[in-house]
């Protein structure tokens, strides 16, 4: 598929993002591990979190797919170590606000580059792109709640 038409200075940083992402890696110690598919584009993100008292201490994910998706999820990743795991739901429902319209979410400076994929909220068939890893880190929190609990 094309690269939805962005502004050139957030189409570079996702192509930057795409050619050299972030903590794309294998996770030796990983507490929770969530695959994640968008059939429609054929994006795939596995991402693994090692989480220890309520906080991540590593991020990593392996993954193909379009630019929007794998660029998505290495920005995600450069946001997750060492935060909270209140923080990392807190900035995977912003970012999710951000994909759906919210233009106060887009002025949220907590999403640093991740404001670059703000112009594919215009492209209804690329969100779920955009939205592949943070669906995989809802996904990987709610399944850690659940072990604690368990
Ligand atoms: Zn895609």
């Amino acid at each position: 598929m094309d690269t939805p038409q962005l502004s050139s200075l957030y189409q570079q940083l996702i192509l930057e993002h795409y050619r050299n992402p972030r903590n794309k890696a294998e996770l030796d110690d990983k507490t929770v591990e969530i695959h994640m598919a968008n059939p429609v584009c054929g994006d795939e993100v596995r991402l693994q979190l090692k989480i220890e008292d309520d906080r991540i201490v590593a991020a990593k994910f392996m993954g193909h797919g379009c630019s929007i998706s794998q660029a998505a999820v290495s920005m995600m990743t450069t946001k997750l170590e060492g935060a909270s795991l209140q923080d990392a739901e807190a900035l995977a429902r912003r970012f999710t606000e951000m994909m759906h319209g919210s233009t106060e979410a887009a002025k949220d400076k907590a999403l640093g580059d991740l404001r670059a994929l703000q112009g594919v909220s215009k492209f209804p068939v690329r969100i779920k792109c955009a939205l592949i890893g943070f669906d995989a880190l809802q996904e990987a929190l709610k399944s850690y709640a659940q072990e604690e609990t368990a």
